[in-house]
């Protein structure tokens, strides 16, 4: 999409801290990182969220995201990372071009990324609520 920022990234229109690349995927530097290492990896076609993504770019998203969270372990000093999409305005997704964030951590590292409410459902609740996302899994 001629407009998108991420797609201008990966077209070199739009300069980026690039750290891997393939046929299929571009990752880079987030400009505005959650932590040191903080990265982007997204798929080279356009794609406003992943049912809109082929076989093959999935597959090769996630190959490229074990790779990057590998390095990222080796290559800086942090000793986790959290793996994260926001999908959806309501999730907080803000460039409407599927991606991943990866977000380097460490002990004691201040950032509350994972930090959500422990809500309570009993056993039925549970069972109903499966049942109802089961019934719509498809290919
Ligand atoms: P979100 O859509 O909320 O998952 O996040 C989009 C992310 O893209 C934010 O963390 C931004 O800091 C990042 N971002 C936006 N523009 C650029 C850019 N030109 N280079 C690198 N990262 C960017």
């Amino acid at each position: 999409m001629s407009d998108c920022v991420f797609c201008k990234i990966i077209k070199g229109e739009i300069p980026s801290s690039k750290v891997f690349e393939d046929e299929n995927v571009y990752a880079f530097l987030d400009i505005n990182p959650a932590s040191k290492g903080h990265l982007l990896i997204v798929p080279k076609k356009h794609s406003e969220s992943l049912d809109e993504l082929g076989e093959q770019e999935f597959s090769s998203l996630f190959a490229a995201i074990r790779k990057i969270a590998r390095a990222l372990l080796e290559s800086l000093d942090n000793t986790g990372f959290n793996l994260l999409m926001n999908s959806g305005k309501d999730a907080g997704q803000i460039i409407p071009h599927v991606h991943f964030h990866i977000i380097p951590r460490k002990k004691k590292d201040g950032l509350s990324i994972s930090s959500w409410p422990f809500l309570k459902f009993s056993g039925d609740h549970l069972q109903e609520i499966a049942k109802s996302i089961s019934e719509h899994i498809r290919d």
